[in-house]
């Protein structure tokens, strides 16, 4: 009898979020996120994680990201016909990503069956999930907006806070009622006693976000907390001197009539980057030069940033709702869809600036924009988002003078610019902010997901200087009682 908590992922890692929380056996589920990494190792760890399907009561996902919602069909087909409680902008996005998801598993079964026949070896990768299941998945996504209660169980009620991480990203709060009669205990006096709260993080992103609201501080006292450390070693750039770097590099490519490449995540720093880019022209800071968002994904994250008003901050609402017909289209933007499109781009004359995916340089159509443009003297490659160890983004942010791709090798003559300001995730400065400004006068301990060791070890360390003692840093398999 009682509550456990235990995560199946994102536990002294960054990536495969699961967390779990049983009322006397009865199992409720925090996100069902992919693991990223190496190959092989996140493909077996993503077709056998340990949960009975069929036995879950509900899911909450707090965002969109691939590593929050991606095992969502897995989980369909392992049996679970429940809801998945989600914002609007969430459900959105994360069907999106899902569906992505599925396309990319196709090309990649069909092009490594090929070419098994080719070597005469056998073949046996299947896709995790296919169009179909996201299909499925998405049927079973219940939209929860932010700060509406709901009961998603008699003895459980959910609430949406704004995790201003990205577009529809959330706080998922859990208040589980009548714990206390329950286990027969004696019965507390004061209101609020008989139930628990436990409030998860999901990933908490950073106040002064272009587009989006600041992290919620204001929410219901938590018992229990599950916090994300991804970045619980490192600090960022400040965002006024990311917003004056970029306009230097433009200014400067457009004086050497240069094109600029960018390698961009597809939601939320896509829409980020032509955000401050359209602010930098309405200022008359940098000249009104084509930009050209050329990814399909992007494009169609844009479409769902348009629908979702209900997500803005006040900043955005102002400043674009009243004077612009959105806030994601002005001028010189264009959007192109087509592979035609997308060709054409090669032969136009800088300067110029085009926003592709995807973010690390490992596929996409940034892949041909590389090819063309890395050896000319007179073009700027800016890097704006995370480059992982072994990936071709981090051997150019990395300044090797040659570099393969797609099979070629090309001498790197252009100009290699970094931009670090630009993140969805707090920095530990910014999340002990945040826990600073929280209610905690029921806070009974802090449990550490989603973050690497060393990044966890410091952060741990961190906060007991900050006078927070009761953190635990959550392990894989390990379950932890609590009441
Ligand atoms: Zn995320």
């Amino acid at each position: 009898m009682g509550i456990t908590l235990y995560s199946l992922g994102a536990a002294q890692e960054v990536t495969g979020s699961k967390h779990i929380f049983e009322i006397d056996g009865r199992p409720f589920m925090i996100d069902c996120g992919a693991f990223q990494g190496k190959r092989r190792e996140s493909d077996e760890k993503n077709r056998n994680f340990d949960i009975a399907a069929d036995k879950l009561e509900s899911v909450i996902l707090t965002h969109g990201h691939y590593d929050h919602c991606g095992l969502l069909p897995v989980l369909t087909k392992k049996g679970y016909t429940g809801n998945i409680y989600a914002t609007p902008a969430t459900r959105d996005i994360a069907s999106l990503v899902m569906m992505d998801s599925a396309r990319i598993q196709a090309r990649d079964a069909e092009y490594l069956g090929k070419q098994a026949v080719k070597k005469g070896e056998q073949f046996s990768w299947k896709p995790l999930f296919d169009e179909d299941d996201c299909v499925r998945t998405a049927n079973q996504i219940v939209s929860v907006s932010y700060n509406r209660k709901m009961y998603i169980a008699p003895d459980v009620e959910l609430e949406f806070f704004d995790a201003g991480h990205i577009l529809g990203s959330a706080f998922a709060n859990i208040t589980i009622k009548g714990i206390h009669s329950k286990m027969s205990a004696p019965h507390p006096a004061r209101s609020g006693d008989d139930e628990i709260r436990i409030l998860y993080t999901g990933d908490l992103g950073r106040k002064n976000q272009p587009i989006i609201r600041d992290p919620a501080t204001d929410i219901p006292a938590p018992d229990y907390l599950f916090i994300e450390s991804t970045y619980g070693d490192r600090k960022h750039e400040d965002k006024e001197f990311a917003i004056h770097e970029l306009e230097q590099v433009v200014l400067e490519a457009c004086a050497k009539k240069g094109k600029i490449i960018i390698p961009s995540f597809a939601i939320e720093r896509a829409q980020e980057l032509v955000f401050y880019l359209h602010l930098l022209v309405d200022q008359n800071k940098i000249p009104n030069i084509p930009i050209y968002v050329d990814s399909p994904m992007a494009t169609n994250a844009t479409g769902i940033f348009r629908v979702h008003p209900e997500c803005y901050d006040d900043e955005v609402k102002e400043a674009f709702l009243q004077h612009h017909v959105n806030p994601f289209g002005f001028g010189e933007l264009r959007f192109t869809t087509s592979v035609d499109e997308s060709k054409s781009l090669n032969k136009m004359e800088g300067p110029l600036i085009i926003i592709s995916a995807d973010g690390m340089c490992e596929a996409g159509r940034i892949l041909h924009h590389l090819a063309n443009n890395i050896s000319d003297k007179r073009n700027t490659i800016l890097i704006v988002g995370y480059m992982a160890e072994n990936t071709l983004g981090r051997r150019i942010r990395d300044g090797e003078k040659n570099v393969k791709i797609m099979g070629d090798m090309y001498p790197v003559e252009a100009k290699v610019e970094q931009i670090n300001a630009f993140s969805a995730h707090a920095d530990y400065t910014e999340l002990t902010a945040w826990l600073d400004s929280i209610d905690k006068s029921r806070l009974k301990r802090i449990f550490m997901v989603h973050g690497e060791k060393d990044s966890q070890t410091f952060f741990h360390h961190y906060l007991a200087q900050h006078g927070y003692d009761n953190v635990t840093i959550v392990k894989y398999g390990e379950t932890y009682k609590i009441e």
